[in-house]
């Protein structure tokens, strides 16, 4: 009587190491843990931020 256990595979999460993000893709500013936008993969700063980015720059601005 072959009795097979289930056996209990630890799943090993092999986490590929990728480079953390550490700027917002706005500014450019280093982006706190605290005050973070998390948008399509991307950190920005504030959701103030995010939208800069996503927004075309106007030529004229000031
Ligand atoms: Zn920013």
């Amino acid at each position: 009587m072959a009795t097979e256990q289930a056996q209990n595979a630890a799943q090993a999460e092999a986490k590929p190491k990728e480079e953390k993000q550490t700027n917002c893709l706005s500014c450019n500013k280093p982006i706190r843990k605290i005050r973070r936008y998390y948008r399509d993969g991307k950190f920005y700063c504030t959701k103030k931020c995010w939208s800069n980015f996503i927004k075309k720059p106007k030529a004229e601005e000031k």
